[in-house]
This record gives structure tokens, sequence and C-alpha cells, in this order.
């Protein structure tokens, strides 16, 4: 493996970090200090191709060039004012992502959990402006993922994450994507204003949301007049070939999020709003300190010109080409998801296949049982077919199982 300087480790960080963080997150064994495009350098220099993107976050990989420059010339000028005043970055992307996602207002968070806040509040505020009280139930679904906070993890329809933090906020009912009839019932029901979902659920496993489940959404939906709030923090930012998933399934939601590929590698959260809902919120009734940032939404500008429709095909060219190789290894069982947004079933137990790769220089994620990629949307073709005759030899080697 090849090796590069990289700039100093003070201390030992590993120890550091374990005695002075939260400990929330249980960390690769991995401390980095460096990266380029598709490629991150550990602190003992050893290199490694990056198929995680920082969790679908970097579309142009790391430090891109560009993108920097972008962010460092806002940061020079005018780097934080409050949503008090009017400033010029923010104004043109919302403007920008309108135009892309055929949407009418944006309003800008630093984070999906918050985005999906905004979008939720949005959704209960619609419904009683418009029906008055007592229609607020938001149905989610079944190993969905929405966020962190007391609310959006209320909204996440999965056991798991509701074990330790009760009280938390009512109003949400889940529906399996397979059970059709069951949706249908909880859409027709009085006490629902919105539906939301993820087109291709990430967290929960890289699992597309199937024909049907879409097609009954959509027509219950309009029938109802129940909100369509689709969750494209993971899937938006042109992760999945198209700028937003439900532009390349025919959908037309009231509410969209988006969140981690949006700003390149800065927080940055937006709940993006139909015609239906684009004068609910009022001023007072929502809010952030830091949402829209100047360099935050600069940096976001610049990303988002330059993810055109024929750098989307490119991605979706690079997912068709991972599909092909993964779906005919021997260690593969199924692949799911979409453009660069894949998950694969693999024979060896996740854990062991991405210590294998890590120690053969590629980093990859999990996504429950499932291996997840999540490359940027720009990695070379050269560096991304490495990795992937990388993955092939890892899943399929048997002999380390
Ligand atoms: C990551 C994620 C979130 C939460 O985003 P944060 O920025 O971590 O708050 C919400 N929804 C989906 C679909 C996600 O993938």
């Amino acid at each position: 493996m090849e090796t590069e300087t990289t700039a100093p480790v003070k201390a030992n960080i590993k120890e550091l970090d374990l005695r002075y963080i939260a400990n929330t997150y249980a960390r690769f064994p991995i401390v980095l200090t460096k990266g380029k495009g598709s490629l991150v350098w550990d602190e003992g220099g050893k290199e490694y191709i990056d198929l995680g993107s920082g969790i679908a976050v970097n579309p142009f990989g790391l430090c891109d060039e560009e993108w920097a420059s972008v962010v460092s010339a806002q940061l020079g000028q005018l780097q934080h004012v409050s949503n008090l005043y009017y400033t010029e970055p923010s104004t043109l992307l919302a403007e920008a992502l309108c135009e892309k996602a055929g949407m009418s207002r944006v309003f800008f968070a630093n984070s999906g959990a918050e985005a999906n806040e905004c979008a939720i509040k949005t959704a209960r505020k619609y419904s009683r402006d418009t029906y008055g009280e007592g229609r607020h139930t938001i149905v989610t679904v079944s190993g969905g993922f929405h966020g962190r906070t007391i609310t959006t993890l209320a909204a996440t329809a999965q056991p798991g994450f509701h074990e330790h933090f009760m009280p938390f906020t009512e109003g949400f009912e889940y529906v399996d994507a397979a059970n059709t009839a069951d949706l249908e019932r909880l859409l027709s029901q009085k006490n629902v204003c919105a539906l939301m979902f993820e087109t291709i659920q990430g967290e929960g496993g890289v699992n597309c949301m199937p024909q049907a489940f879409l097609d009954t959404a959509a027509k219950l939906c309009a029938q109802n007049d129940v909100l369509m709030l689709i969750d494209e923090v993971q899937t938006g930012g042109g992760r999945t070939g198209t700028y937003f998933s439900y532009q390349g399934l025919g959908l037309k939601p009231d509410i969209v999020t988006s969140a981690k590929g949006l700003g390149g590698g800065l927080p940055i959260g937006a709940a993006l709003f139909g015609e239906k809902t684009k004068d609910v919120l009022t001023p007072g009734l929502h809010g952030s300190t830091f949402g829209a940032n100047p360099a935050v939404t600069a940096g976001a500008l610049n990303i988002l010109s330059r993810t055109t429709d024929e750098f989307m095909d490119d991605v979706g060219k690079k997912g068709q080409y991972i599909i092909s190789k993964l779906e005919s290894a021997s260690g593969t069982l199924s692949v799911s998801g979409r453009g660069l947004m894949l998950g694969i079933e693999t024979k060896r137990p996740v854990g062991d296949v991405l210590k294998e790769l890590r120690e053969r220089g590629v980093l990859a994620l999990s996504a429950k049982s499932k291996l997840r990629l999540l490359p940027s949307l720009n990695i070379p073709w050269d560096v991304l077919s490495k990795a992937v005759d990388i993955i092939i030899e890892v899943i399929s080697n048997e002999t380390s199982a």
C-alpha cells in the first residue's frame, strides 16, 4: 500500500477520544488525517479508497478544490450574520434548489433531523389550518430512519430506537411497505395529515420502496389531501442518479427534505415546500440561528451548479457498473439500491467484510446486515474499478470466513 506524509498527529487520539468524547460512536479503529477526492490517509500514512463519503455527505469527495475555494472566499467576506438579514448565497441556493426540484420555497436548517422537524411541523400546521384540530397523525414506514431528536425518533419506525427515551412525541403510525392494503387503510383515516418516507431506506438497509407502495401512496395522498413528505436526506443531491430520487420515480411530493450531500461536506439541512405548503410557515413560527449560513450555502450552490444532468447520467452508469460486477460475484447474495447508493447482502458477515476491506485499503459502510456503498459521486472510474475488484475478492474469500 502506498504511503503519504500527513500532518503529524499530536497525541494518542484514540485514547483521548475514548476518554473525553461522549461514548455514542463505535468507531472504526483508524485516525484519518487527510483526504483528496476519493482517497484518504490515516495517521500512519496508509492510503484508503473512500466508499462512504462521510455517510453520503461529500458528493465531490474530500477537499474538492473548487468548492473549498468558494467556501474560503465567502468565509473571508461574511461568515455569519443570522437570519435577521438578507444574504446572497442562501437566496441563490434556494432559487437553484427550487428550480432543480420543481418546488416553491425552502427553509434552511443544519441537519437532516432538523429538516425533518420542520417538515413535520409544516405538515401538521397545513392540516390544522385547512381542517382544524385532530388531523395530526403522520404515517411513516417500518425500517425507516428520520433522525435522532425525540420527534424524528418517533417518526423512525424501528423499535430498537424507541427503548430508552420515553415519552416520545405522539401522532405517528407505522406501516409495512409491503402491505399496500394497510397503507390504503391508514391513508384513509380521518386523523392522518401526512405520509413520510424514504424512497430508498438508507440506514434501514438500502431497501427500495416497492412500486405498489409508491402507486398506492401517490393515489391515496392525492385523493385524501394527505401530504406526501419525502425524506431525501440520504437519497438527495444526485445520489441515486437523479437530483432527487422522486424525480426518477414520477412522484410529486408536497414537502421534501435534504441534508447530507447538499453542503459538499458542511452541515446544512433543507425542507422544500410545494405549492400547497409554501405559505404554511409565517414569521415567528420556525427558525434557526445557524441555518442558511453564508459559507455553507455558498459551497452548496457551487455543488448544486455542478450536479448537472450529464453528471447524473455518469452516477447512474457507475451504479450499473457496480451492480453488474457485484451481482455476478460468488460472495454476493443480493444487491439493492440505485445509482451510488447500494447495499450488498454478502455470504460473509458484514463486520468481517468491512474489517478485511479496511486492511486492504477500502473504507465502506454497513446498513443493518448489508455492506453499504456510498462513494463520492465523482469517484474516478479507475479508483472505482480497483475498489470493486477488492470488494469482490474480499466477499468471495471463503478461506478467511
Ligand atoms: C442521516 C439521515 C437523517 C438524519 O440526518 P442528520 O443530519 O444526522 O440529522 C434523516 N433521514 C435520513 C433518511 C437520513 O439518512
